[in-house]
């Protein structure tokens, strides 16, 4: 992309009406470009419209329409959920017109260093807790992008002493070209999203962007258990800081005494061995500096404490002391519906884990709490077998209650797992009602001493219109059992 003033008095198509839409027409409208926004939905739906008219930037709504992307669109900002089938796109890329994300405006806009953190789970936490990290190490942070204020308007606002930290998602940074924050992040890849993408290989292509325009003197930073990653690093060019639970690294931010590899069929006692284990940071001059017990994590879970050991790693590169980082190690409580809990309704505790949108997710989510676990799971279809579950569901559940349109296909995995104890909740009402009677069924389920917790492996939009909603009915219906 060019320079920001380059668009000066020049067309500019913004394709999406959401958040990040609104920001970057506003952006370029300051800059003097002129712009037009578009957006599928009609009017009624987009109630960013008005404002934006008020400032004179012009705004069509209720489909795309053919004269909208000509050779003189200078360039086109695109909401990162549009697929790149939709008809202004496949035009714009005909005509060779610059597509990009918000995301990359943002990167040309921001006068101080980018902290890009990503990867298939664990981003919003991650985000978060480096966000905590940099503050209590007083290096100004502003936590933006995916996780939900517009990176472009935190871009604006930041100070050249301080980091933008933006958590971002495949989607947002397909539509980056020249993006290059100095300190980068991939917390791990797993199969997910393959609808819009197509392939796995677009995908992790998609990721690898975040790492493409880093020279020497940035970080990148990455999970070295997992292959993907690991393989994916050998193309880095930057400086590597590899994290790790499962082995002592010469050079980055390890576990000690490391954990056994998932599936390598060692024993683990967790609950025995965590209170010795610490994270460690070697720098890789032979030195090593203990940084926090594992056990004293605010958050629980061994995924947690690989979101932990990348947040330090990138807190360290950006350059925070390593004693100011325990404090906000041990203090974090974690980010709503991300293992969150609820409370202890009849004896049983209650855990909102409606982020977890993924198989993956949710078998960290059933492996960080102590069994017996009734799992309520089940939501949008996007194809996935749920095989990965078996294990999980056969060594971790007393119990599962199912719902959404996976309901038959998680059924089955249950089943093949060795559960008896499985409900499938048909629709009744609406969504709401149908989750408030799971809720019921897995409290019929449970003893005191249980726990019952939302872990879906899919996404919502069968049913609710964002995870959140789902898990703020979640909780609702666990406070009046
Ligand atoms: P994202 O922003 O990538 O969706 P979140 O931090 O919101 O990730 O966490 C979403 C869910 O993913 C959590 O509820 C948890 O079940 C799971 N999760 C969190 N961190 C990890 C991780 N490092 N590896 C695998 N799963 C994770």
């Amino acid at each position: 992309m060019r320079p920001l003033e380059d668009y000066r008095g020049r067309r500019v198509v913004v394709l999406g009406l959401a958040r990040s839409g609104v920001a970057a027409a506003k952006l370029f409208h300051k800059i003097g470009s002129e712009v037009v926004v578009n957006d599928r939905k009609p009017r009624e739906q987009s109630p960013e419209a008005e404002e934006l008219e008020a400032l004179g930037i012009s705004v069509i709504c209720g489909g795309h329409p053919a004269d909208l992307v000509s050779k003189d669109v200078a360039l086109l900002v695109k909401n990162p959920g549009i697929p790149y089938s939709a008809d202004p796109l496949v035009r714009a890329a005909e005509l060779g017109v610059e597509i990009v994300t918000e995301v990359e405006v943002a990167g040309r806009l921001s006068r101080a260093p980018i902290i890009g953190i990503t990867g298939s789970n664990g981003k919003t936490t991650t985000t978060t807790w480096t966000g905590e990290l940099l503050a209590a190490a007083g290096l100004s942070p502003i936590v933006a992008g995916n996780i939900g204020r517009p990176l472009s308007d935190a871009a604006e606002e930041i100070e050249p002493n301080g980091w933008l930290v933006a958590e971002l998602s495949s989607f947002q940074l397909k539509g980056t070209a020249d993006f290059k924050p100095r300190i980068a992040c991939l917390l791990n890849l797993a199969e997910t999203h393959l609808d819009y993408h197509g392939t796995m290989d677009d995908y992790v292509a998609s990721k690898a962007k975040l790492f493409a325009n880093q020279t020497e003197e940035d970080t990148a930073v990455y999970n070295a258990d997992d292959p993907i990653c690991a393989q994916l690093s050998e193309t880095f060019r930057a400086a590597k800081l590899p994290f790790s639970l499962a082995s002592r690294l010469e050079k980055g931010v390890f576990v000690s005494p490391a954990y056994p590899l998932p599936g390598s069929g060692e024993s683990e006692n967790e609950a025995a061995s965590s209170a010795e284990r610490w994270i460690v940071y070697r720098p890789g001059d032979g030195s090593e500096r203990r940084i926090v017990q594992v056990e004293r994590l605010g958050i629980p879970g061994r995924h947690n404490a690989a979101n932990a050991l990348a947040a330090i790693a990138i807190a360290l590169a950006a350059g925070a002391q390593p004693e100011r980082l325990k404090e906000p190690l041990e203090s974090f409580r974690g980010v709503e519906h991300r293992l969150e809990f609820v409370g202890t309704f009849g004896g049983v505790k209650y855990y909102n884990d409606s982020k977890a949108t993924n198989p993956t997710a949710t078998t960290m989510s059933v492996s960080s709490l102590p069994a017996p676990l009734i799992l309520i799971a089940g939501g949008l279809d996007r194809g996935s077998d749920y095989m990965e579950l078996l294990p999980f569901f056969r060594d971790r559940l007393q119990g599962i209650v199912l719902l959404g349109e996976t309901r038959e296909k998680i059924r089955k995995v249950a089943e093949a797992a060795g559960l008896t104890a499985v409900k499938v909740v048909e629709p009744v009402g609406d969504a709401a009602d149908t989750l408030r009677l799971a809720v019921k069924e897995a409290a019929a389920m449970a003893s005191p001493g249980d726990t019952v917790l939302l872990s879906p492996a899919c996404a919502s939009w069968d049913m609710f219109p964002s995870y959140e909603v789902r898990g703020r009915i979640f909780k609702e219906s666990a406070h009046t059992l």
